[in-house]
């Protein structure tokens, strides 16, 4: 009988998953995942993802032993470990679905040049975009650099219904697994990293269930409110799927398959809906983007940035690593980062747009920051978001566009209450002034119980100073350019 290794990458469940269905049909299956740090360079998994991973694997691995099969966990690389698991088990053919980060190409062609000839079939199937790069192109046939017209024409495109789970003849275990503990994913089990991810298991559920809990609990109710609410950090209005997504625990085929169902029930929401479909659109898009550009995650797309002036201070960075830099929608975004693992996007851009233009420090290193503390850190929408807000991506935000982050409070948290969550020092401020305690006046202050420079810092920078600041050093490429 025929036998197929199936190759999980970041695609961890059983449902819509074209590769494991086609190895399903024509024999017995042997899943693997593989951690391979080294194929990765500089971009090595982060802690945060790490913690998700384990939680997704485990899942993925009941599943499966659910049907009677084992999940071979190894790590090393990925070449190599196929290699050593077809010798040993015999299989005809090799099944994965593709993976779009600027390695998994070179992977995937090693993958398909070692076999090649060896009377080992190697197939590469689409993965976790609801269109492959390359797909969705302008009338001349190359690939959009601005969303509004790339949507546009994904939207013309049709979208494949979502496959079910497969019946699967899991292979007899032919091979040793490693103990996924020994990999120190957790935190707490790497002594070199305080646990950060204490309580986690109680805000996520990774893992394919998790994944369509998420989505069904979004649909339900919160996407009525989606248009307006998905700015409001203090409310539960957006999906919280990005984690999912990045591990590919559901795929935005099926997220598109239940949005469309649920249009079709609640007829009324149709416009919210879409505007959530538009954001999974952003994701398609980005790695549209990192097709085109490779070198996203580490150099400007627009030339020019590579001369930017930047300050790059270590105390300005640590004060925004810890979220204290005296201002609260800042420091509440940076706290909220670090003890969930997550952050409301509007405040990803407050965070984004004060780190590198009133502290002008480099978007790399507010990149790498999230890439480390985020659960869903994703190689392209990572890179791209933040050099959209830095303004040296594609389609980008101008430079000039400098987020007020008190106005921004203000705006988006009008309550304070975002605020006062996750900077509880601040708790007691009327809202008036939360956004900027500085500006009560000392009694109101001392009656709140805040100490300016004490338990909440001053701001480390002054917001009329630091724009000009970035404004003048816009200025020193312009002219350059
Ligand atoms: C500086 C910065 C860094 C970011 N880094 C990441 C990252 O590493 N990984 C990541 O998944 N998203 C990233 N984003 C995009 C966005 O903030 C998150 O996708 C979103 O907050 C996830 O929350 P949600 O699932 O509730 O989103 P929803 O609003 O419910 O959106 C649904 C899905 O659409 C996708 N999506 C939404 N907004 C965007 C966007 N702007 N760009 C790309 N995809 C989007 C996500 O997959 C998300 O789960 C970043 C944004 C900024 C400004």
């Amino acid at each position: 009988m025929s036998t197929t290794i199936v190759l999980f990458r970041q695609d961890l469940r059983l449902h819509d998953h074209p590769a494991l269905t086609a190895a399903a049909q024509r024999g017995s299956v042997i899943p693997v995942f593989v951690l391979d740090d080294m194929a990765c360079g500089d971009w090595s998994m982060g802690g945060a993802s790490r913690w998700w991973l384990k939680q997704s694997l485990l899942s993925l691995g009941r599943t499966i032993a659910q049907g009677g099969g084992k999940l071979l966990l190894r790590r090393g690389d990925t070449l190599t470990v196929l290699k050593d698991i077809q010798s040993q088990s015999g299989a005809d053919a090799i099944y994965f679905s593709r993976q779009y980060q600027p390695w998994s190409a070179g992977t995937e062609k090693a993958i398909n040049d070692t076999f090649s000839g060896s009377g080992v079939e190697v197939k590469r199937y689409p993965g976790t975009l609801l269109h492959e790069p390359g797909s969705v192109l302008t009338g001349s046939g190359t690939g959009f650099k601005v969303f509004t017209p790339f949507w546009r024409a994904a939207l013309k495109l049709p979208v494949a219904m979502p496959l079910p789970s497969p019946t699967v003849n899991w292979a007899d275990s032919i091979s040793s697994s490693e103990d996924l503990d020994a990999w120190l994913l957790d935190p707490e089990e790497d002594s070199r990293v305080p646990d950060w991810a204490k309580g986690w298991e109680n805000i996520w559920k990774p893992g394919e269930d998790g994944a369509h809990g998420a989505l069904e609990a979004f649909l339900e109710a919160p996407v009525a409110h989606y248009s307006e609410g998905r700015d409001i950090p203090a409310r539960r209005y957006t999906s919280r799927l990005s984690p999912h997504l990045k591990f590919g625990e559901i795929s935005p085929r099926q997220v598109w398959a239940s949005a469309q169902q649920r249009k079709l029930s609640a007829p009324e929401w149709t416009s919210a809906i879409d505007k959530f479909l538009a954001e999974i659109g952003w994701r398609e898009f980005c790695y549209q983007l990192i097709d085109l550009f490779d070198a996203m995650p580490d150099r400007p797309f627009k030339d020019q940035f590579a001369g930017f002036p930047w300050d790059n201070s270590e105390a300005h960075l640590k004060a925004w690593q810890s979220g204290m830099t005296g201002y609260p929608i800042v420091d509440a975004g940076m706290r909220e980062l670090w003890q969930t693992g997550f952050m409301h996007n509007r405040v990803r851009m407050i965070v984004a747009s004060f780190l590198t233009k009133h502290l002008l420090v480099h978007w790399l290193e507010g990149e790498r920051w999230f890439w480390d503390c985020l659960l869903d850190a994703d190689i392209a929408s990572n890179a791209c978001s933040w050099q959209w807000v830095a303004g040296s991506g594609a389609d980008a935000a101008p430079y000039f566009r400098i987020f007020n982050p008190i106005a921004q409070g203000q705006k988006f948290d009008p309550e304070g209450e975002y605020v006062k969550r996750w900077c509880p020092e601040l708790a007691e401020l009327p809202k008036k002034f939360v956004h900027a305690p500085w500006e009560a006046p000392p009694m109101t202050v001392a009656s709140a119980g805040v100490e300016l420079g004490k338990n909440y810092p001053e701001p480390i920078v002054d917001h009329k100073t630091a724009r000009q600041g970035a404004l003048d050093a816009y200025e020193v490429i312009k002219k350059a350019s």
